[in-house]
């Protein structure tokens, strides 16, 4: 979608270090980090919201899971442990529609969340 910021992210428009990246998912630092290691996961292919996800698109949510394992991994976060979030519309406090898995580690998480 041309006026979607994480399109113009995933298609090397607006500059972005990947941390990761397959045929489906990449993952970069989050620009307003919330914790001592945050960054996000986004599929390639445009998705508004958890709303709009298809069938035939499941696999994609599995691969984000999946890419969010392999980052706190390499980043010596995954035995300590970390939080998991995609935010859906104004209640979530979705800000980008383009879904994307938060990961944020590096220090122990708060419940509720706000
Ligand atoms: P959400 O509020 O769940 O939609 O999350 C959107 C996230 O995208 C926020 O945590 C922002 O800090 C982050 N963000 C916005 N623009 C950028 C960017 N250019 N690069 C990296 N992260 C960004
Ligand atoms: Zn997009």
């Amino acid at each position: 979608m041309s006026d979607c910021l994480f399109c113009k992210i995933v298609a090397g428009e607006i500059p972005s270090e990947f941390i990761y990246e397959d045929d489906d998912v990449v993952a970069f630092h989050d620009v307003n980090p919330q914790a001592p290691h945050h960054f996000l996961c986004i599929p390639k292919q445009h998705i508004a919201t958890t709303n709009d996800l298809q069938n035939e698109q499941a696999h994609i949510i599995g691969k984000l899971f999946m890419a969010a394992k392999t980052v706190a991994g390499d980043l010596g976060v995954a035995e300590d442990g970390y939080r998991l979030v995609m935010n859906c519309n104004q209640h979530g406090g979705q800000t980008v529609f383009h879904i994307h898995l938060h990961v944020l580690a590096g220090r122990v998480m708060q419940w509720p969340p706000g």
